[in-house]
């Protein structure tokens, strides 16, 4: 027997040192499709509990949109369920292509390239364009996705504090004499809410001549005046040399990515990225959906200018209650517990008060810097946030936490 009582005995005691520091993650079942009103069973095995969802990525609550829905429909009925192959084998058709150009549009971009997931365009990229000779260089909080693509590039990698620009310059001035520079971050960072400054940094990225990668996940579809992301916003769109983003989060919520961007990135993702060549091409079915919501975005700003609406509502409501936030205006907002146990304990109580919204803690987010990460979406309506206000000021109460500074909810818990 290869799996022995010994390394059985491991991961049990691993495990075990896993739940004991209260860092042990369980999942809810969802019984419901993705909105706002959601059902769920938890504990598992419990009845299932109507709650207000105000964790998911659906921030332009297109997840179970029935225009998205039936565009899904159409492409399953004609396109069929899925191609059994990898894009350059026989798993590309005209829709996958139609994808491109459309996203490409829509970015603002040169050409783009699908893949499986944004955790795939990520792994992919950096390897597939950059030798040893080369230099990344990282924002501190990009995504671990992005860390993991580093982790398999062959070139050197440096760091910078997050979103400080003399820091950054520092760097590109240590690294002159690189074959090629590029500098890596985040748009929206998904865990504090912050935008990159990507004005600053595409003046910086010119002046020492470095190529500029920026992640979407948490922009696409609702960030900048008509959503087309962090690069509208900061107004550089069609100088970023760089952008991938998830299919996964706004854009219909199922799943796939890309990298798009300048011209001869995206095809040498198209001859060298191993999850490109390597994984399965996206199911019809998804690109189909994905299509619609492209359309349906490209048409109007109505859920964009919606989803503004009630994020300041939120965020706004929150502060007066007297939570510790992460400034910003983005629909990301952590609510700051610090302590991992504090997190978990104010989910659960909010949770019994009929509010979805789960505790973050290491090592998804660092060390001693718990929270709750609330995300706001066009699918909510004012009610909807009403009730989770009042559930939050509730449990706020109970733990003693409202009106209270970071210091004084680590006095009281610890971190
Ligand atoms: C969610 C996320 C990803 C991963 O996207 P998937 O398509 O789900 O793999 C990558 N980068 C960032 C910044 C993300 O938030």
């Amino acid at each position: 027997m290869a799996y022995s009582d010994k390394t059985k005995g491991i991961y049990q005691e691993t495990l075990k040192g896993i739940r004991d520091a209260g860092l042990f993650k369980v999942e809810r079942f969802i019984h419901s499709t993705q909105a706002a009103d959601i059902e769920v069973e938890f504990p598992v095995g419990s009845t299932l509990k109507k709650a207000i969802n105000i964790c998911a990525n659906n921030y332009l609550g297109l997840s179970s949109h029935p225009d998205v829905i039936k565009a899904a429909h159409e492409g399953l009925d004609v396109r069929g369920y899925g191609m059994s192959s990898v894009r350059f084998i026989c798993g590309t058709q005209d829709i996958h292509k139609e994808l491109e150009h459309k996203v490409t549009e829509f970015l603002g971009t040169e050409d783009t390239i699908l893949f499986p997931s944004c955790m795939d365009a990520n792994a992919g990229f950096f390897e597939a364009v950059l030798t040893k000779d080369d230099v990344m260089i990282s924002d501190r909080l990009v995504h671990a996705s992005i860390i993991d693509g580093i982790r398999l590039a062959p070139a050197i990698h440096d760091t910078f504090k997050h979103s400080d620009m003399a820091h950054l310059e520092n760097k590109l001035q240590l690294h002159a004499d690189k074959r090629l520079k590029v500098v890596i971050t985040d748009g929206v960072f998904s865990m504090d809410g912050d935008t990159a400054k990507l004005d600053e940094m595409v003046v910086l990225c010119e002046k020492y001549d470095a190529m500029l990668f920026l992640d979407e996940s948490h922009s696409s579809g609702f960030i900048g005046k008509t959503g087309r992301g962090t690069h509208e916003k900061c107004g550089v769109m069609g100088k970023i040399d760089v952008i991938t983003t998830t299919f996964g989060k706004a854009l219909g919520g199922a799943s796939g990515g890309c990298v798009s961007g300048r011209k001869e990135l995206v095809e040498m993702c198209r001859q060298k990225a191993r999850p490109y060549l390597f994984s399965n091409t996206i199911a019809p079915v998804v690109v189909s959906g994905v299509l619609r919501v492209l359309e349906i975005l490209s048409s109007n700003t109505e859920r964009r200018d919606k989803l503004e609406k009630n994020t300041e509502f939120w965020r706004k409501g929150l502060k007066e209650a007297g939570f510790v936030l992460k400034d910003g205006d983005t629909p990301i907002v952590p609510v700051m517990l610090f302590n991992a146990k504090l997190a978990q304990d104010v989910s659960r109580d909010l949770f019994e008060e009929g509010i979805y919204a789960i505790g973050f803690f290491f090592p998804v987010v660092p060390q001693g810097q718990a929270r709750i990460r609330t995300q706001i979406s066009a699918g909510h309506e004012i009610h909807h946030l009403e009730k989770a206000l009042e559930a939050f000021r509730k449990v706020g109460k109970k733990y003693n936490i409202l009106g209270k500074t970071k210091e004084e909810i680590i006095q009281m818990y610890g971190n």
